[in-house]
């Protein structure tokens, strides 16, 4: 079984995990930009962060024959005090046209405050000024379907995205819906306690299997979570009685589809 991980906080794992995850198939992981669990005191701490995901971490993921790529941006957690958030987003761009970056994310909004929505406004421009793909994190529970539709509506005010370059990640079985009907890709996240089990995902995947617009994560990162949830979750659906041919589709030739959008090169 080959597939790809295309969410995962690789720095916050170890080499053990990378390990693990070749030997369970993996071929490529993706790493979007995140909180590092603490607030960073400097725009220079992002910029180290930043070389870190796009210098350093392929360098790890290679170890094991694995194919790392990042998302860049500053997240909703960090984006409180727009003026500092302002001059992270002024390091962007030249991060953005490196050989292995998709584009920006993860962006959007956490607390669904006023704050976030503008620095996330400004990301999506920033995307569109350079041609790049977007991926969204929509809230925690409490906070995920009014998240969610702010997004959405948010996304509408621009009329030249395309939404078939927008992965909006972290749906459930309450958001899923709206998020395929308006066009976009949709990302179900396999968590361990919060966010979906591999039953739960399943379950969503019978319901809406059709499309060729959704894919599966871990979004490990140093909490709770686990690296090894997508080769689960492919246990689940041999279960249930998924052929070959659609896992593969699921958890491989989708998550390639998306990301081939972004023009990165990947010698398989
Ligand atoms: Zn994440």
């Amino acid at each position: 079984m080959r597939y790809i991980e295309p969410h995962a906080h690789m720095v916050s794992r170890t080499m053990d995990d990378y390990q693990a995850l070749a030997m369970a198939g993996c071929r490529a992981v993706c790493e979007p930009a995140f909180w590092a669990g603490f607030d960073r005191s400097s725009v220079a701490g992002f910029y180290d962060y930043f070389c870190q995901l796009t210098e350093y971490e392929p360098k790890r993921a290679a170890k094991y024959h694995i194919a790392h790529f990042s998302w860049i941006c500053i997240n909703p957690k960090e984006a409180e005090d727009p003026a500092f958030a302002r001059e992270v987003i002024q390091l962007i761009p030249q991060f953005l046209h490196k050989e292995n970056v998709l584009g920006v994310g993860e962006i959007g909004l956490n607390k669904n405050s006023k704050n976030e929505a503008a620095i996330f406004q400004e990301q999506v421009q920033l995307a569109l000024d350079h041609d790049q793909l977007i991926l969204i994190h929509t809230p925690h529970l409490e906070d995920k379907l009014k998240g969610t539709k702010l997004t959405i509506d948010m996304l509408r005010q621009f009329p030249q995205l395309d939404p078939g370059r927008v992965m909006i990640d972290h749906v459930e079985e309450h958001t899923i819906q709206q998020v395929l009907d308006a066009g976009f890709w949709a990302g179900i996240t396999l968590y361990p306690e919060s966010k979906c089990t591999p039953p739960r995902a399943v379950d969503m995947l019978e319901r809406f299997g059709d499309t060729n617009r959704l894919w599966m994560n871990s979004a490990c990162d140093w909490g709770v979570s686990d690296p090894l949830a997508l080769p689960k979750a492919i246990l689940e659906l041999r279960k249930r009685g998924f052929d070959e041919a659609a896992i593969d589709r699921f958890v491989y030739q989708n998550p390639l589809k998306f990301i081939q959008q972004s023009g990165v090169i990947w010698e398989w």
